[in-house]
Protein backbone atom coordinates (compact mmCIF):
# COMPACT_ATOMS: atom_id res chain seq x y z
CA UNK A 1 0.00 0.00 0.00
CA UNK A 2 1.42 3.71 -1.00
CA UNK A 3 0.06 5.99 2.22
CA UNK A 4 -0.83 9.14 1.59
CA UNK A 5 1.84 10.56 3.83
CA UNK A 6 5.44 8.92 5.47
CA UNK A 7 8.36 10.42 7.38
CA UNK A 8 11.65 10.54 6.39
CA UNK A 9 14.38 9.18 8.50
CA UNK A 10 17.96 8.65 8.01
CA UNK A 11 20.82 7.79 9.58
CA UNK A 12 22.50 10.53 11.09
CA UNK A 13 18.91 11.36 12.45
CA UNK A 14 19.27 7.86 14.22
CA UNK A 15 22.33 8.94 15.25
CA UNK A 16 21.64 12.02 16.87
CA UNK A 17 18.77 10.17 18.71
CA UNK A 18 21.13 7.34 20.09
CA UNK A 19 23.55 10.59 20.99
CA UNK A 20 20.78 11.77 23.36
CA UNK A 21 19.98 8.19 24.81
CA UNK A 22 23.42 7.70 26.20
CA UNK A 23 23.57 11.17 27.93
CA UNK A 24 22.31 12.39 31.11
CA UNK A 25 19.06 14.30 29.89
CA UNK A 26 16.23 12.64 28.56
CA UNK A 27 14.12 14.60 29.32
CA UNK A 28 13.83 18.92 28.94
CA UNK A 29 17.30 19.73 28.51
CA UNK A 30 20.16 21.16 26.09
CA UNK A 31 18.58 20.08 23.45
CA UNK A 32 15.45 21.85 23.20
CA UNK A 33 16.96 25.48 23.40
CA UNK A 34 19.27 24.21 20.44
CA UNK A 35 15.98 23.28 18.51
CA UNK A 36 14.18 26.08 19.89
CA UNK A 37 17.28 28.20 18.49
CA UNK A 38 17.55 26.46 15.16
CA UNK A 39 13.75 26.69 14.40
CA UNK A 40 13.35 30.61 15.54
CA UNK A 41 16.52 31.12 12.76
CA UNK A 42 15.24 29.09 10.07
CA UNK A 43 11.45 31.00 10.55
CA UNK A 44 12.94 34.14 10.70
CA UNK A 45 11.23 34.73 13.88
CA UNK A 46 12.32 35.81 17.43
CA UNK A 47 11.44 33.03 19.73
CA UNK A 48 10.57 29.54 19.46
CA UNK A 49 8.58 27.30 22.31
CA UNK A 50 9.31 23.26 21.83
CA UNK A 51 6.24 21.00 23.00
CA UNK A 52 4.57 17.84 23.18
CA UNK A 53 2.57 18.06 20.18
CA UNK A 54 0.51 20.80 17.71
CA UNK A 55 -2.17 20.37 19.56
CA UNK A 56 -0.50 21.57 22.54
CA UNK A 57 1.32 24.03 20.73
CA UNK A 58 -2.63 25.59 19.82
CA UNK A 59 -3.51 25.43 23.88
CA UNK A 60 -0.42 26.93 24.80
CA UNK A 61 -0.81 29.93 22.31
CA UNK A 62 -4.48 30.36 22.67
CA UNK A 63 -3.76 30.29 26.37
CA UNK A 64 -1.26 32.99 25.86
CA UNK A 65 -3.35 34.83 23.88
CA UNK A 66 -6.10 35.43 26.68
CA UNK A 67 -8.65 32.97 24.76
CA UNK A 68 -11.32 32.03 27.36
CA UNK A 69 -14.83 31.24 28.21
CA UNK A 70 -17.65 33.16 25.81
CA UNK A 71 -14.94 34.51 23.77
CA UNK A 72 -15.34 33.96 19.87
CA UNK A 73 -12.51 32.69 17.43
CA UNK A 74 -12.88 33.20 13.44
CA UNK A 75 -10.98 30.24 11.92
CA UNK A 76 -11.74 28.00 9.10
CA UNK A 77 -13.97 24.31 8.93
CA UNK A 78 -11.09 22.77 6.50
CA UNK A 79 -8.64 21.63 9.43
CA UNK A 80 -7.39 19.17 11.66
CA UNK A 81 -10.38 19.24 14.80
CA UNK A 82 -7.52 20.64 17.53
CA UNK A 83 -7.55 23.61 15.99
CA UNK A 84 -11.04 24.02 17.14
CA UNK A 85 -10.82 21.46 20.05
CA UNK A 86 -8.89 23.71 22.21
CA UNK A 87 -11.18 26.83 21.68
CA UNK A 88 -13.86 24.56 23.31
CA UNK A 89 -11.67 23.32 25.85
CA UNK A 90 -11.26 26.65 27.09
CA UNK A 91 -15.04 27.61 26.97
CA UNK A 92 -14.47 29.82 23.51
CA UNK A 93 -16.27 29.93 20.57
CA UNK A 94 -14.99 28.55 17.08
CA UNK A 95 -16.12 30.75 14.49
CA UNK A 96 -16.48 29.04 10.78
CA UNK A 97 -15.56 31.54 8.22
CA UNK A 98 -16.12 29.82 4.23
CA UNK A 99 -13.50 29.00 2.45
CA UNK A 100 -11.83 30.13 -0.82
CA UNK A 101 -12.07 27.18 -3.76
CA UNK A 102 -9.05 27.61 -5.31
CA UNK A 103 -6.76 27.02 -2.10
CA UNK A 104 -9.07 25.39 0.19
CA UNK A 105 -7.68 28.28 2.89
CA UNK A 106 -10.12 30.23 4.80
CA UNK A 107 -11.45 33.19 2.55
CA UNK A 108 -10.75 36.37 3.98
CA UNK A 109 -13.26 38.13 2.41
CA UNK A 110 -15.49 36.59 4.43
CA UNK A 111 -13.92 37.51 7.70
CA UNK A 112 -15.09 41.06 8.85
CA UNK A 113 -18.70 40.34 8.46
CA UNK A 114 -18.05 37.65 10.91
CA UNK A 115 -16.78 40.10 13.52
CA UNK A 116 -18.33 40.67 16.50
CA UNK A 117 -17.92 42.43 20.11
CA UNK A 118 -17.40 38.97 21.36
CA UNK A 119 -14.57 38.14 18.36
CA UNK A 120 -10.80 38.22 20.35
CA UNK A 121 -8.97 36.53 17.09
CA UNK A 122 -8.36 34.30 14.08
CA UNK A 123 -7.00 31.67 13.54
CA UNK A 124 -6.18 30.78 10.04
CA UNK A 125 -4.53 27.65 8.93
CA UNK A 126 -2.28 27.40 6.21
CA UNK A 127 -4.30 24.00 4.46
CA UNK A 128 -1.80 21.58 2.63
CA UNK A 129 0.80 23.89 2.85
CA UNK A 130 -0.32 27.22 1.58
CA UNK A 131 -0.41 29.84 3.02
CA UNK A 132 -3.71 31.92 3.69
CA UNK A 133 -4.01 35.90 2.63
CA UNK A 134 -1.93 37.19 5.39
CA UNK A 135 -1.90 40.76 4.96
CA UNK A 136 -5.31 41.13 3.88
CA UNK A 137 -5.93 38.93 7.64
CA UNK A 138 -3.43 41.01 9.37
CA UNK A 139 -5.18 44.19 8.33
CA UNK A 140 -8.51 42.98 9.70
CA UNK A 141 -7.32 41.93 12.97
CA UNK A 142 -5.08 45.19 13.52
CA UNK A 143 -8.76 47.18 12.32
CA UNK A 144 -10.54 45.38 15.00
CA UNK A 145 -8.03 44.88 17.14
CA UNK A 146 -7.53 40.59 17.33
CA UNK A 147 -5.30 37.90 18.36
CA UNK A 148 -4.12 36.58 14.91
CA UNK A 149 -2.48 32.89 15.69
CA UNK A 150 -1.53 30.97 12.56
CA UNK A 151 -2.10 27.16 12.41
CA UNK A 152 0.91 26.39 10.11
CA UNK A 153 0.91 22.37 11.56
CA UNK A 154 1.22 22.30 7.41
CA UNK A 155 3.30 24.95 6.83
CA UNK A 156 6.93 24.21 7.93
CA UNK A 157 9.52 25.13 4.68
CA UNK A 158 7.07 26.54 3.02
CA UNK A 159 6.64 30.80 1.93
CA UNK A 160 4.43 33.22 1.85
CA UNK A 161 5.72 36.64 -0.81
CA UNK A 162 9.28 35.86 0.08
CA UNK A 163 8.83 35.23 3.95
CA UNK A 164 9.05 31.70 5.66
CA UNK A 165 5.87 30.66 7.00
CA UNK A 166 6.07 30.80 10.47
CA UNK A 167 7.88 34.21 10.31
CA UNK A 168 5.24 35.96 12.42
CA UNK A 169 5.19 38.97 10.16
CA UNK A 170 1.02 39.28 10.19
CA UNK A 171 0.24 37.45 13.54
CA UNK A 172 0.76 37.20 17.14
CA UNK A 173 2.11 33.60 17.10
CA UNK A 174 2.03 30.46 14.73
CA UNK A 175 2.02 26.51 15.71
CA UNK A 176 3.42 24.19 13.59
CA UNK A 177 3.66 19.90 14.25
CA UNK A 178 5.64 17.75 14.09
CA UNK A 179 3.78 14.49 13.76
CA UNK A 180 5.65 12.24 11.66
CA UNK A 181 3.15 13.02 8.29
CA UNK A 182 4.07 16.51 8.84
CA UNK A 183 7.40 18.86 6.99
CA UNK A 184 9.94 17.54 9.56
CA UNK A 185 9.21 14.58 12.61
CA UNK A 186 10.21 14.08 16.24
CA UNK A 187 7.63 11.57 16.17
CA UNK A 188 5.23 13.52 18.34
CA UNK A 189 5.55 17.22 18.91
CA UNK A 190 4.88 20.72 18.34
CA UNK A 191 6.19 24.24 18.52
CA UNK A 192 5.01 27.85 18.78
CA UNK A 193 6.91 31.03 17.32
CA UNK A 194 6.11 34.55 18.36
CA UNK A 195 8.27 37.87 17.78
CA UNK A 196 6.16 38.94 21.42
CA UNK A 197 8.73 38.86 24.65
CA UNK A 198 5.66 38.70 27.01
CA UNK A 199 3.78 36.23 24.82
CA UNK A 200 7.00 34.07 24.14
CA UNK A 201 7.68 33.70 28.50
CA UNK A 202 4.21 33.34 29.68
CA UNK A 203 3.92 30.12 26.86
CA UNK A 204 7.33 28.70 28.59
CA UNK A 205 5.69 29.40 31.68
CA UNK A 206 2.12 27.64 31.25
CA UNK A 207 5.01 24.60 29.67
CA UNK A 208 5.88 23.81 32.88
CA UNK A 209 2.98 23.82 35.59
CA UNK A 210 3.76 27.62 35.85
CA UNK A 211 6.24 27.16 38.09
CA UNK A 212 8.54 29.86 38.67
CA UNK A 213 12.00 30.28 40.63
CA UNK A 214 12.00 32.81 42.98
CA UNK A 215 14.40 35.69 44.42
CA UNK A 216 15.60 32.84 47.10
CA UNK A 217 15.90 30.18 44.65
CA UNK A 218 12.54 28.48 45.83
CA UNK A 219 10.79 26.72 43.16
CA UNK A 220 7.34 28.40 43.57
CA UNK A 221 3.83 27.98 41.44
CA UNK A 222 2.37 31.46 40.25
CA UNK A 223 0.09 30.07 37.48
CA UNK A 224 -1.78 27.13 36.43
CA UNK A 225 0.26 25.05 33.64
CA UNK A 226 0.41 21.89 32.24
CA UNK A 227 3.25 19.85 31.33
CA UNK A 228 3.85 20.16 27.64
CA UNK A 229 7.55 19.48 27.67
CA UNK A 230 8.94 17.53 24.71
CA UNK A 231 11.85 15.24 25.50
CA UNK A 232 15.41 15.81 24.56
CA UNK A 233 15.63 12.42 22.09
CA UNK A 234 12.60 14.27 20.20
CA UNK A 235 14.46 17.56 20.02
CA UNK A 236 17.61 16.04 18.20
CA UNK A 237 15.49 14.53 16.23
CA UNK A 238 13.53 17.67 15.33
CA UNK A 239 16.89 19.53 14.73
CA UNK A 240 18.62 16.86 12.45
CA UNK A 241 15.00 16.85 10.31
CA UNK A 242 15.11 20.96 10.77
CA UNK A 243 18.36 20.65 8.30
CA UNK A 244 16.52 18.46 6.01
CA UNK A 245 13.20 20.75 5.57
CA UNK A 246 14.33 22.68 2.19
CA UNK A 247 15.08 19.58 0.16
CA UNK A 248 11.68 17.61 1.71
CA UNK A 249 9.63 20.55 0.75
CA UNK A 250 11.13 20.71 -2.82
CA UNK A 251 10.18 16.81 -3.34
CA UNK A 252 7.20 18.16 -2.67
CA UNK A 253 7.23 20.28 -4.66
CA UNK A 254 8.27 18.27 -7.33
CA UNK A 255 5.63 15.90 -6.87
CA UNK A 256 3.05 18.71 -7.07
CA UNK A 257 4.58 19.08 -10.38
CA UNK A 258 4.39 15.94 -11.49
CA UNK A 259 1.15 15.18 -10.65
CA UNK A 260 -0.03 18.36 -12.55
CA UNK A 261 1.97 17.47 -15.72
CA UNK A 262 0.11 13.45 -14.90
CA UNK A 263 -3.42 15.10 -15.34
CA UNK A 264 -2.58 17.89 -18.10
CA UNK A 265 -5.84 18.14 -19.79
CA UNK A 266 -7.42 15.77 -17.66
CA UNK A 267 -10.67 17.22 -17.01
CA UNK A 268 -12.53 14.78 -14.59
CA UNK A 269 -10.64 16.08 -11.58
CA UNK A 270 -9.87 19.76 -10.51
CA UNK A 271 -6.21 20.17 -9.41
CA UNK A 272 -4.71 22.06 -6.68
CA UNK A 273 -3.25 25.38 -7.04
CA UNK A 274 0.00 27.14 -5.78
CA UNK A 275 -1.12 31.25 -6.38
CA UNK A 276 1.80 33.30 -7.63
CA UNK A 277 3.24 34.70 -4.34
CA UNK A 278 3.04 31.68 -2.74
CA UNK A 279 5.46 28.40 -2.24
CA UNK A 280 4.05 25.59 -0.67
CA UNK A 281 4.98 23.10 1.99
CA UNK A 282 2.52 20.30 -0.02
CA UNK A 283 1.80 18.78 3.20
CA UNK A 284 -1.02 17.43 1.05
CA UNK A 285 -1.79 17.00 -2.55
CA UNK A 286 -5.85 17.35 -2.98
CA UNK A 287 -7.81 17.36 -6.19
CA UNK A 288 -11.61 17.54 -6.37
CA UNK A 289 -13.60 15.19 -8.07
CA UNK A 290 -16.97 16.27 -9.65
CA UNK A 291 -19.38 15.24 -7.02
CA UNK A 292 -19.34 12.97 -3.63
CA UNK A 293 -20.76 9.69 -5.44
CA UNK A 294 -17.98 9.89 -7.81
CA UNK A 295 -15.25 10.70 -5.14
CA UNK A 296 -16.20 7.60 -2.70
CA UNK A 297 -16.28 5.37 -5.66
CA UNK A 298 -12.77 6.73 -6.95
CA UNK A 299 -11.64 6.23 -2.96
CA UNK A 300 -12.53 2.80 -2.95
CA UNK A 301 -10.83 1.84 -6.08
CA UNK A 302 -7.68 2.92 -5.23
CA UNK A 303 -7.61 1.68 -2.00
CA UNK A 304 -8.41 -1.57 -3.47
CA UNK A 305 -5.51 -1.03 -6.39
CA UNK A 306 -2.94 -0.28 -3.04
CA UNK A 307 -3.08 3.65 -3.22
CA UNK A 308 -3.59 4.70 0.08
CA UNK A 309 -5.75 7.59 -0.15
CA UNK A 310 -7.33 10.07 2.71
CA UNK A 311 -9.28 12.80 3.48
CA UNK A 312 -8.58 15.87 4.33
CA UNK A 313 -10.94 16.84 5.86
CA UNK A 314 -14.66 16.17 6.81
CA UNK A 315 -15.49 19.73 7.85
CA UNK A 316 -15.01 20.46 11.65
CA UNK A 317 -18.65 21.56 12.21
CA UNK A 318 -20.18 17.80 10.62
CA UNK A 319 -18.63 15.73 13.21
CA UNK A 320 -20.82 14.23 15.33
CA UNK A 321 -19.65 15.92 18.43
CA UNK A 322 -20.04 19.59 16.79
CA UNK A 323 -23.07 18.79 15.13
CA UNK A 324 -24.81 17.75 18.86
CA UNK A 325 -22.57 20.95 20.07
CA UNK A 326 -24.14 24.41 18.10
CA UNK A 327 -22.91 23.86 14.89
CA UNK A 328 -26.07 21.06 13.60
CA UNK A 329 -26.96 23.71 11.27
CA UNK A 330 -24.63 25.59 10.04
CA UNK A 331 -23.95 25.78 5.99
CA UNK A 332 -21.31 27.39 4.09
CA UNK A 333 -21.85 26.71 0.62
CA UNK A 334 -18.12 26.38 -0.53
CA UNK A 335 -16.89 24.42 2.62
CA UNK A 336 -19.37 21.86 1.87
CA UNK A 337 -19.19 21.33 -1.77
CA UNK A 338 -15.20 20.92 -0.86
CA UNK A 339 -15.29 18.51 2.11
CA UNK A 340 -17.79 16.15 -0.32
CA UNK A 341 -15.36 16.04 -3.52
CA UNK A 342 -11.76 16.44 -1.97
CA UNK A 343 -9.82 13.19 -2.39
CA UNK A 344 -5.94 13.50 -0.72
CA UNK A 345 -3.45 11.61 -2.91
CA UNK A 346 -0.21 10.15 -1.74
CA UNK A 347 2.71 12.98 -1.29
CA UNK A 348 5.83 12.78 0.83
CA UNK A 349 9.58 13.19 0.34
CA UNK A 350 10.08 9.10 -1.24
CA UNK A 351 7.20 8.97 -3.00
CA UNK A 352 8.95 7.37 -6.54
CA UNK A 353 8.00 8.62 -9.99
CA UNK A 354 6.90 5.23 -11.09
CA UNK A 355 4.35 5.10 -7.82
CA UNK A 356 3.02 8.88 -9.30
CA UNK A 357 2.93 7.50 -12.35
CA UNK A 358 0.59 4.19 -11.30
CA UNK A 359 -1.04 6.56 -8.97
CA UNK A 360 -1.97 8.70 -11.90
CA UNK A 361 -2.62 5.42 -14.39
CA UNK A 362 -5.47 4.30 -11.81
CA UNK A 363 -7.34 7.13 -11.32
CA UNK A 364 -7.25 8.12 -15.43
CA UNK A 365 -8.43 4.43 -15.51
CA UNK A 366 -11.20 4.75 -13.30
CA UNK A 367 -12.48 7.45 -15.06
CA UNK A 368 -12.29 5.74 -19.33
C1 LIG B 1 -1.48 17.87 12.69
C2 LIG B 1 -2.36 19.03 12.93
C3 LIG B 1 -2.64 19.55 14.21
C4 LIG B 1 -2.30 18.85 15.48
O1 LIG B 1 -1.04 18.42 15.61
P1 LIG B 1 -0.66 17.20 16.57
O2 LIG B 1 0.83 17.34 16.60
O3 LIG B 1 -1.12 15.94 15.91
O4 LIG B 1 -1.28 17.44 17.89
C5 LIG B 1 -3.36 20.72 14.30
N1 LIG B 1 -3.83 21.35 13.22
C6 LIG B 1 -3.62 20.88 11.98
C7 LIG B 1 -4.16 21.63 10.82
C8 LIG B 1 -2.90 19.69 11.79
O5 LIG B 1 -2.73 19.21 10.56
Amino acid sequence: MIPYGHQSIDKKDISQVVKVLKSDWLTQGPKILEFERSLAKYCGAKYAVAVTNGTAALHLSYLAAGIGKGDKVITSPNTFVATTNMLLVLGAKPVFADIRLDTYNLDENKLAKLITRQTKAIVPVHFAGQACEMATIHKIAKKHKLMVIEDASHGLGGKYHGGKIGNCRYSDMAIFSFHPVKSITTGEGGAILTNNKKLYQRMLLLRTHGIITDNSNNKVMVELGYNYRLTDMQASLGTSQLKKVDGFVKQRQIIAKQYAQEFKNFKAITLPQQLAGNYSAWHLYVPLVKNSWLRDLLTAYLKKNGVGVNFHYPAVYSHPYYKTHGYGKIKLINEDRYHQTCLTLPCYPGLKTAQIKKIANLVKEFFS
